[in-house]
């Protein structure tokens, strides 16, 4: 158990750190209570409860991610730092999770029992709300949650990109897609063992003469659930495939899918019609996309996805071991492609326990067929790692930054 001055100083250093250059999203804290452990001591006695605690807090540090910081506060009750949440939707899939963790029921003795965590997520609205003030609006938060039946409750959200509160940006995106602002850079795919040319991966970028060069994480998030995406993401489709057709046949294309569009049929027609428009052979385009825009509607999105996959497309399952999913969770999914997230590339090899991670991602990734990419790989020792452990194709700053197609094709011509 943490002390609760330690407590206290553990959460200042999460919320009033500054960001990690590159680290996407901000900190959430959640704090987890088994609140029927007073009625366990009092109907099967102290002893006995306090092995259904213990079961407790071992499901509850389930939730936590590598990333994340996880503290056992006192008997029944646990603290998480979540780190890079971007969106209030990752918040209910951790939610999910967390209500995933506790389906079975705990079995103590021959007695079984079914425990329901009860759970508050706080989002500070400064970087620098005091520790006591988080932890005050999280308890806070357990209370609410329990006086209204609910499983969890969220405090604040109020900075987190939501559906709707974007107006502004929004509007500035339409303005600049009609003046042709947006444009795709292209970073480079290499094959692992031969070091050979693969593809890229398609990113877009919004070139304004007020702003410059803007990169996608400063708009994307805000316009994912605008009508906006809709067009914005057909133009990614056809240009990424227009480009590709001038490619020779070896050279493939990734594009990014947005969460919402997996639920939307148009993408099957526009996919199809690109395809034929640039005669392209559709192996050559892979779609990527990303949990959350599959578990918002599993059934539609699996539907959607399959749909794809007939049409010959490659999908991949991008920035995986950022979410809160297991891999067997995706063993539906009609996926050819998993990407590592960078992360736990980053750190591979520093920390054993990512690097641990990683090969067994790779392993499990095999099992199930896939081919795995390791995005983000800046180090030359990383490539030995990820070649021993059998990656197949790596991406990151190593071996080229997303670039202009001229230059892309430059790369190419030079073999
Ligand atoms: P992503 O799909 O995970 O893309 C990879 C990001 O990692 C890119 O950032 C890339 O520049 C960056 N990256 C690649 N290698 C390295 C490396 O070695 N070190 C580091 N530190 N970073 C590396 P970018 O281009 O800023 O894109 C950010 C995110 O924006 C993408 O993450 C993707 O989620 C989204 N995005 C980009 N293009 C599109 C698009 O056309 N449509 C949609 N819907 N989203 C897009
Ligand atoms: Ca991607
Ligand atoms: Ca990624």
């Amino acid at each position: 158990m943490i002390a609760s001055d330690e407590l206290s100083n553990l959460i200042t250093t999460a919320f009033d750190h500054p960001e990690e250059p590159g680290s996407k999203g901000i900190n959430v804290f959640l704090l987890i209570e088994l609140a029927d452990l007073p009625v366990i001591k009092a109907e099967a006695g102290v002893e006995i409860a306090k092995l259904y605690a213990d079961e407790f807090h071992h499901r509850a540090r389930r939730l936590a991610r590598t990333y994340d910081d996880f503290f056992a506060i006192a008997e029944g009750r646990v603290a998480l730092v979540l780190r890079r949440i971007q969106n209030t939707q990752q918040i209910e899939l951790a939610a999910a999770k967390l209500s995933r963790l506790f389906e079975d029921p705990i079995e103590v003795s021959s007695d079984s029992l079914y425990v329901k965590p009860t759970s508050a997520f706080v989002v500070p609205i400064k970087r620098r709300t005091a520790a006591e003030e988080i932890l005050e609006l999280a308890e806070r938060g357990i209370l609410q949650a329990k006086h209204t039946d609910k499983a969890y409750v969220v405090i604040s959200p109020g900075k987190l990109p939501e559906q709707n509160n974007n107006w502004h940006i929004q509007k500035e995106v339409e303005a600049a897609f009609e003046r042709g602002e947006f444009t795709l850079y292209y970073q480079p795919k290499i094959h692992a063992n031969f070091g050979s040319l693969l593809g890229a991966e398609a990113l877009i970028r919004w070139l304004s003469e007020k702003n410059g060069l803007a990169n996608p994480g400063t708009f994307i998030p805000y316009i994912e659930n605008a009508p906006i995406i809709r067009p914005l993401t057909w133009f990614v489709i056809k240009s990424a495939l227009s480009k590709c057709s001038q490619w020779p046949a070896s050279i493939s294309v990734s594009v990014n899918i947005p969460t919402m569009l997996l639920n939307d049929d148009e993408i099957v027609a526009v996919t199809r019609d690109a395809l034929g428009l640039y005669e392209m052979d559709p192996a050559r385009l892979t779609l990527e996309i990303t949990e959350s825009g599959f578990m918002e509607q599993p059934e539609r999105s699996l539907t959607i996805l399959k749909q794809l996959r007939d049409l010959g497309t490659m999908i991949s399952i991008d920035d995986f071991g950022t979410g809160y999913s297991s891999l067997a969770y995706f063993r539906n999914l009609p996926a050819t492609e998993l990407k590592i997230d960078q992360t736990f590339v980053n750190n591979m090899c520093t920390d054993p326990r990512d690097e641990a991670l990683v090969k067994t991602i790779i392993d499990l990734a095999h099992n199930f067929g896939l081919k795995v990419v390791a995005e983000g790989v800046e180090e030359k020792a990383q490539v030995e790692k990820l070649k021993e452990m059998g990656c197949d194709v790596l991406q990151g700053y190593l071996f080229g930054e997303p670039m202009p197609a001229a230059e892309f094709q430059k790369m190419i011509d030079k073999g």
